[in-house]
């Protein structure tokens, strides 16, 4: 059909009108007739299933009943409020049916003892089933219309069902729409790529979608319609890449030269992993061309990201070029210069750190050594972003735990050059793969997926608080041999005032079981000042301490080898990926190391999910899986880029191997036909390119 009609404004369409459609505007964001075919259902209910009211049970969520009102009155409850209460009756019994809104206009619309087809939630109060603001048919009426078996649910509002948009009204609206369309719909997905999926046209698949003529039609339609909406996004993305590398123009770094070279062949401190080797590469490989590198190394706690770093600047620093690296809080970067200083100590390279708590008189040479260019590597905070750093020639920057810094925060490091230093987003929170594929298709991706040599996996087990006894004989034995102890609180922001009494009187009992002077405890939480934090750390670290008593303030950050055990009370309140950063605090040293994941008896069934999972695996990728399963996309995210999983009907963690199938037939036909320019590709580029201009993908880095 002609692109034209579908721009409509939906108030045009007949049964809408101005009302309905400032309606349908402004709470389902229903603008045009286009928005309202692409409205999806989101379930179907089976509609030629009619209920008796005595098979009515808790379990049954939404029904239809065929019965008569028998009796209306109003009641009062509360100050001056009213309800609309009817009792309404089959053969096999009777139910009350609700109204809290409208009751003037139903009780005079209602007709008592003539059948109706009534249907909606239904449930029990005081042993007696009832339905609020049912949706009502006269039986008659019923009889005459046509439905299919399944009857789609859209997607609804408070408001709009108050309004009188019940379900039913829309798909009165849909059908009238199909009407005024004569249901045809303009293909958009190029012939071959229809023929080899054997997909349906995409007419059979709106219809289908709205009326499913069969489950099989349904099924078709949905696979059709997902697929479309995952291949469109691709599309976006894997061009977006594409152009990206065509026109953003980075520092080739062509040269690999003395410092890169000195330190591969002679200050190696250890042999680096194949996955090192083949990340190094992929770097070097981005850093060569004439784009701009814009990649994400994701590496689980301990894979050995800090060498590739290191590595990856010195190579900028061949090149003539200087780099810096941001973390995200001042014990990080405090960490990640000791640890870079260390590996380069005799490479003769200048390396300095930036923070908030730098002194004056160090800013000040800082300052001076980047502009005149004899600074090589900047380490540091957000201290890093202000005004007064101005790099000589910054060619690359790096940035760890990527989801802390804002992207804005990001592009001021560079809106200050011409060309862009080449960026390197290291993290060690996995991304599922489909997420990272719909998320930052546009990002390259490098992946450590290996641990160093001679690890010892972490053992993970589960304890009620009622086995406490037990794990404290564990500790001592544990402290016995020369270990230290993390034993960690959860500390979540709306109960901080409970939390922190939690944490008070653990450190309390454990003091009274750990007593002095056998046993010395350090303890850290938000609530102390930064120095005295950093001062109780240092104890720890240095050895001095046998036990770190703390909130989750240690979850980025502290690296101490000789700690071997990591107990994690109330376990149940962290999340997954929280519960792994934790555990991966351990497990640094030559040690078998643990994480006991203490617990009280009441556990929810997602608790128990995430426990089990701790305990079955160390592997963060897997961890993060479940944690999508868990918790969804949108939640892992974070609401900045939860707005491009707002996908019509397909659904990242259930539909991952159609998303997959849509990537690759996205790659092939890019592959093939970059620009899109072949004569059967024009109905899609069109598609595409209106899409582009619509919803442009969240931006991740460029
Ligand atoms: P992360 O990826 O968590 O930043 P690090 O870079 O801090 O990991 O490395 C963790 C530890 O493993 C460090 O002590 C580091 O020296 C060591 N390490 C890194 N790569 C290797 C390797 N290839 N062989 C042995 N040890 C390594
Ligand atoms: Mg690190």
């Amino acid at each position: 059909m002609s692109n034209s009609l579908l721009q409509t404004p939906i108030e045009y369409l007949k049964g809408v009108g101005p009302q309905r459609g400032e309606l349908l505007r402004k709470e389902i964001g229903i603008h045009k007739y286009e928005d309202l075919v692409n409205f999806f259902p989101n379930r179907y209910i089976d509609r030629t299933r009619y209920y008796k009211i005595n098979e009515l049970n808790n379990n049954v969520a939404e029904v239809q009943i065929i019965g008569k009102i028998i009796h209306i009155k109003t009641v009062e409850f509360g100050k001056a409020k009213k309800r609309l209460v009817a009792t309404f009756v089959d053969d096999t019994g009777e139910m009350e049916l609700v109204w809290f809104q409208g009751q003037k206009w139903i009780r005079e619309s209602l007709k008592l003892n003539i059948p109706y087809v009534i249907f909606g939630k239904v449930t029990n109060f005081n042993g007696q089933y009832n339905m609020a603001h049912p949706e009502m048919e006269l039986f008659t009426e019923h009889e005459k219309s046509l439905r299919s078996a399944m009857q789609p649910i859209y997607p609804s509002t408070e408001k709009l069902t108050n309004k009188g948009i019940s379900n039913r009204v829309v798909v009165k609206i849909m059908q009238q729409l199909f009407i005024e369309t004569q249901a045809r719909f303009a293909e958009t997905l190029p012939n071959a790529i229809l023929e080899e999926l054997k997909l349906i046209p995409k007419n059979a698949a709106l219809f289908n979608i709205h009326f499913p003529k069969s489950p099989e039609l349904l099924a078709k339609a949905q696979f059709r319609l997902k697929f479309e909406e995952l291949f469109f996004i691709q599309l976006q993305l894997i061009t977006k890449n594409l152009v990206r590398k065509h026109k953003i123009k980075g520092h080739p770094f062509t040269i690999v030269g003395n410092h890169f070279n000195n330190f591969y062949e002679n200050h190696l401190p250890f042999e680096l992993t194949n996955a090192q080797k083949k990340v190094l590469k992929e770097i070097r490989n981005d850093l060569g061309s004439n784009a701009q590198m814009n990649r994400l190394l994701q590496g689980d706690v301990g894979s050995g990201k800090t060498i590739v770093a290191l590595m990856a600047m010195l190579i900028a620093l061949d090149n003539g070029f200087q780099s810096c690296l941001m973390a995200p809080t001042e014990i990080l970067a405090t960490q990640h210069y000791n640890g870079l200083t260390e590996l380069a100590k005799d490479l003769n390279i200048n390396i300095k750190i930036l923070t908030g708590s730098t002194k004056t008189s160090e800013r000040k040479i800082i300052h001076e050594e980047l502009e005149n260019g004899s600074l090589h590597i900047l380490i540091g905070t957000h201290a890093l972003l202000e005004d007064k750093v101005q790099f000589d020639n910054l060619g690359l920057a790096i940035i760890d735990e990527q989801h802390r810094f804002g992207v804005e925060q990001r592009s001021k490091l560079w809106k200050k050059n011409d060309i862009p230093p080449h960026i390197l987003v290291m993290t060690a929170t996995p991304i599922p793969r489909t997420l990272a594929m719909s998320l930052y298709g546009d990002l390259d991706v490098s992946v450590i997926d290996e641990l160093p040599p001679g690890r010892k996996p972490i053992q993970t087990v589960h304890r009620y608080d009622s086995n406490r006894l037990k794990v404290w004989k564990f500790i001592k034995d544990e402290i016995e041999k020369g270990r230290q102890i993390y034993i960690v609180y959860p500390l979540i922001q709306e109960s901080e005032t409970m939390d922190y009494k939690d944490l008070m009187d653990g450190y309390e009992s454990i003091s009274r079981d750990f007593p002095l002077p056998k046993y010395s405890i350090s303890i850290v939480h938000g609530k102390m000042k930064p120095a005295d934090k950093e001062a109780e750390m240092k104890r720890f670290s240095e050895g001095k301490t046998n036990i770190m008593v703390a909130t989750t303030v240690i979850e980025v950050g502290v690296n101490v080898p000789n700690a071997s055990v990591m107990i994690i009370e109330s376990a149940e309140r962290f999340g997954l990926s929280q519960l792994h950063q934790l555990r991966g605090r351990v497990g640094r040293g030559a040690e078998q190391s643990y994480c006991i994941l203490m617990t009280s008896h009441k556990l929810s069934n997602d608790s128990k999910i995430r426990l089990e999972t701790m305990c079955k695996t160390n592997d963060g990728f897997e961890i993060a899986e479940v944690d999508l399963k868990l918790r969804g996309p949108g939640d892992i995210m974070g609401k900045q880029q939860s707005g491009v999983l707002n996908l019509q009907i397909a659904d990242l963690v259930k539909d991952k191997d159609i998303l997959i199938l849509a990537r690759n037939k996205a790659i092939d036909l890019l592959k093939k036909d970059p620009s899109m320019s072949l004569p059967e590709h024009q109905t899609m580029k069109t598609v595409f390119l209106e899409l582009s201009k619509k919803k442009n993908i969240w931006n991740y880095i460029s």
